[in-house]
């Protein structure tokens, strides 16, 4: 127990372990190609890299047309006008903040939906009790790489007329049932920003098998051009540069090592994480063909003993910097927190869910030593939980 940071003994870590950490491809292949983007001197527009990026991306999903972007945030802001939504759109409230900003932004209210404490994804049983005469749409969010119950929210949006797109950030190569992830609803968005399992530094992708809806994306994150000098519509730059689509093709080739590490951490992570009271770990179904991108962690006070908070501090002064995402909600988030709406405060599931929520440290910049370490000092911290919540109350955060 004295051998806890907190308790004035050494780190077990000298520098820090972050969640997200990019994971890097080889770099021989990534400096060839970013050399021949600066000797052809075409860094942007549609280039060949863009093109190559867009074709293999469209191959994982499965779909007709990928759309590469600059970041998923502003391809969600462009499917949002692309699909002509208005009023009210459902999202969960249990997802990164963009997924509702993105609405916000393009003047869509999100509605925000409360998750199912199993599986941290949308509750599709609670949808329609949120429809009003406003809603246009559903975005659903696969959340950890988890798909969410498609097939109940679609039953939903069609009983009502509403659109459905995926937030897919964190579901890339992912499967649901027999289908590729990226290739369900109206279209779904994926991101490349540099802490998501495959990336392009910044970056994200809209896939569809739609041509109309293809056709208004690509005409949108282009600022309107058909063509040379002829702009048919308002638009914006939402571009991907070839450098991103260098790094992002280099990266792809790296995916299936990429996911062998992932999985090999996850299940590290089970063996020594097993056995400790209040401990819990969000599993993955194989059949879906998860990246493991997240090791997800619930810590039950009850049995534990010490909370969620306590766990966070205690791992940070370890220099183990876990994430306690997504809190405390997006609900709980400006400018919807201060909104007069009575479902902001009738989300228990995931005001729950992120108390009680954080994620670990994975990709391959992290080892099989680094995670028992990071395990020892979670059994550490419950087998002498009582010692460790006088000794946090003593200090301020
Ligand atoms: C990362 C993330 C985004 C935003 O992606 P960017 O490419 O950084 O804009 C959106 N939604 C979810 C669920 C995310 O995790």
């Amino acid at each position: 127990m004295n051998a806890l940071a907190i308790f004035g003994g050494k780190p077990a870590f000298e520098s820090a372990l972050h969640v997200g950490r990019p994971n890097v491809g080889r770099r021989t292949p990534l400096f060839a190609r970013l050399n021949e983007a600066l000797d052809s001197r075409w860094l942007s527009n549609d280039g060949p890299f863009v093109r190559e990026f867009e074709d293999k991306i469209a191959r994982v999903a499965g779909v007709k047309h990928c759309v590469s972007m600059a970041n998923a945030t502003i391809a969600l802001q462009i499917v949002t006008r692309a699909l002509e939504l208005t009023g009210e759109v459902i999202v969960p409230a249990f997802t990164f903040v963009a997924t509702a900003h993105a609405l916000e932004w393009q003047g869509v209210t999100p509605i925000f939906c409360d998750v199912d404490p199993l599986t941290h994804n949308i509750d599709p049983s609670q949808i329609e009790g949120l429809v009003t005469p406003r809603t246009t749409g559903i975005l659903g969010v696969h959340i950890w790489g988890r798909p969410c119950d498609i097939e109940a929210v679609l039953a939903v949006a069609n009983a009502h007329k509403l659109k459905v797109f995926f937030d897919a950030s964190h579901a890339f190569g992912c499967r649901y049932r027999d289908r590729n992830i990226g290739s369900f609803g109206c279209a779904e968005i994926f991101s490349f920003h540099a802490t998501k399992f495959i990336n392009s530094a910044e970056g994200g992708a809209v896939t569809t098998d739609d041509d109309e809806i293809a056709r208004r994306v690509r005409l949108m994150k282009n600022f309107g051009f058909a063509g040379y000098d002829d702009v048919i519509s308002v638009g914006v730059n939402g571009k991907m540069s070839e450098i991103s689509a260098a790094i992002g093709l280099t990266n792809l080739e790296s995916a299936e090592e990429f996911i062998q590490v992932n999985r090999a951490n996850f299940r590290t992570y089970a063996r020594e994480l097993h056995g400790i009271p209040g401990i819990s770990m969000l599993a993955y179904n194989e059949r879906n063909s998860p990246n493991y991108q997240y090791v997800v962690v619930e810590v039950d006070v009850a049995r534990a003993r010490i909370n969620r908070d306590q766990m966070v501090r205690v791992l940070h002064a370890e220099n183990v910097l876990a994430r306690k995402y997504f809190y405390p909600g997006v609900h709980r988030m400006e400018p919807y927190r201060s909104r007069p709406r009575p479902q902001t405060a009738a989300l228990p599931e995931t005001e729950a869910v992120s108390s009680r929520v954080m994620v670990l440290p994975t990709g391959t910049s992290v080892t099989g030593d680094d995670i028992a370490k990071v395990c020892a000092v979670i059994r550490c911290a419950v087998s002498n939980s009582s010692q460790v919540a006088e000794r946090l109350s003593a200090t301020t955060q």
